[in-house]
C-alpha cells in the first residue's frame, strides 16, 4: 500500500490524536503517503484531506479531542454516497483507509472494504461498549474524570451528611459506572446489566442510613431514569437529604491519560501493520494485553460481554 487516509467519526474520545499520531508516524516510517481527513465520513465525501508530514502531528498526543474533528454523517448509509467518496479517495491515490470511532463507524468501515477500500476500524468511545475488546480508547481518561467528580462530591456529600446520585455516560455498557463505583465505594451502581429497582435502592439507602454512614453515593448510567426525580423519591422513603447530579459531556473531555495514549498509540501501529499487509474489514482490539486485529463483522454480531467477575463484585458491596 502507497497511500492511507486516517479519520475519527462519531463521539469524540481522548487518546484519538495519539492513535492519529501512531497511525501518521507509522506510515511515514514506512515510505507510506499519509493523508488526515476531517470530519469524519463527510470530509472523506466532501474530499477534506490534508497530506500530513513530520510535523503534522506534533505536539498532540497529550491532547483531548481529535484535531482532524468527528461528525456524524449518516447519508455514509447510502452506497451511492460511498461511491463518491470513493472517488474523492482516488483523485489524490488512497488506497485504504483507518477509521478511529465506536461500532456505527464500524459499519461504515465495513461497507468501504467490501467495496474494494481496504478499512481498518480503531475503538476510539469512552463508553467501552465495543464487543472482543477490554478496552477502548478513551474509557480510562472518562473514568478518571468521573472518579475526579465522585471525589468532590464526596467531600459534600459527606459534609452535609446527604445522598448523592451521579448520572454517567455508558447507555449500552455500564463499564464506566461500575468501575467508577466501585473506586469511589458508591453505595449503589446502577447499569443497564445490574438492572433498576427502585425500591431495592431506597431498601439499600435506609439500611446504610440506619448504620453509622451519614453519607451516600450512588452511580447510575444514563437512559435509566430521571435521577432529580428519583432524588425526591429517595429522600421523601428515606430522610436523606438528597440531591442528583449530571456529568454529561465534560467526560468526553480532557487530556488523555497515560493508558489512553499508550492503547491508542500500540493500536494505531497495529493498524498500518494490518494494511501493509494488504488486510481490510478488521477491527483493532486488546484481548487479554494482546493487540490483535479481528473480523469487524464478526464483532459487531457478538453481544459485548459483560465482565462477570467485577459485576459480582459491585454486588457483594451492596
Ligand atoms: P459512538 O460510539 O461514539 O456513538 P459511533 O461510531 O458508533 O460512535 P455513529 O454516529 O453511530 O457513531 O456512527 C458514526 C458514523 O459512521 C455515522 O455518522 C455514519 O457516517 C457512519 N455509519 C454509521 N452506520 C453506518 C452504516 N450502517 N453504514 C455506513 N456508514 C455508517
Amino acid at each position: 500500500v502507497k497511500c492511507i487516509g486516517v479519520l475519527t467519526s462519531g463521539g469524540d474520545a481522548p487518546g484519538m490524536n495519539a492513535a492519529i499520531r501512531a497511525v501518521t508516524r507509522t506510515c511515514l516510517n514506512k515510505g507510506i503517503k499519509i493523508y488526515g481527513v476531517r470530519l469524519g465520513y463527510k470530509g472523506l465525501h466532501d474530499g477534506e484531506f490534508i497530506e500530513f508530514d513530520s510535523h503534522s502531528t506534533r505536539n498532540i498526543i497529550n491532547i483531548g479531542g481529535t484535531f482532524l474533528k468527528s461528525a456524524r454523517f449518516p447519508e455514509f448509509k447510502d452506497p451511492e454516497v460511498r461511491k463518491e467518496a470513493i472517488k474523492q479517495m482516488q483523485k489524490v491515490g488512497m488506497e485504504a483507509l483507518v477509521v478511529i470511532g465506536g461500532d456505527g463507524s464500524y459499519n461504515g468501515a465495513l461497507k468501504l472494504t467490501e467495496m474494494g477500500i481496504n478499512c481498518i476500524g480503531i475503538p476510539g468511545t469512552i463508553d467501552n461498549d465495543i464487543p472482543d475488546t477490554d478496552f477502548t480508547i478513551g474509557f480510562d481518561t472518562a473514568l478518571n474524570t468521573i472518579v475526579d467528580a465522585l471525589d468532590k462530591l464526596r467531600d459534600t456529600s459527606s459534609s452535609h451528611q446527604r445522598c448523592t446520585i451521579l448520572e454517567v455516560m455508558g447507555r449500552r455498557c455500564g463499564d464506566l459506572a461500575v468501575h467508577a463505583g466501585l473506586a469511589d465505594g458508591a453505595e449503589m451502581i446502577i447499569t443497564s446489566e445490574t438492572g433498576f429497582n427502585e425500591e431495592e435502592v431506597i431498601e439499600t439507602l435506609k439500611r446504610s442510613k440506619a448504620t453509622d454512614k451519614k453519607h451516600a453515593l450512588v452511580v447510575i448510567t444514563e437512559h435509566i431514569t430521571d435521577v432529580h426525580q428519583l432524588a425526591k423519591r429517595v429522600e421523601e422513603a428515606t430522610g436523606f437529604e438528597t440531591r442528583a447530579n449530571v456529568l454529561g459531556h465534560m467526560q468526553r473531555g480532557g487530556r488523555p491519560s497515560a493508558k489512553d495514549r499508550v492503547l491508542a498509540t500500540r493500536m494505531g501501529i497495529k493498524a498500518v501493520e494490518l494494511l501493509e499487509e494488504g488486510k481490510g474489514g478488521l477491527c483493532i482490539s486488546e484481548v487479554k494485553g494482546e493487540i490483535v486485529g479481528l473480523p469487524i463483522q464478526e464483532v459487531l454480531g457478538h453481544k459485548r460481554e459483560v465482565d462477570k467477575g467485577i459485576y459480582e463484585d459491585v454486588l457483594k458491596l451492596r
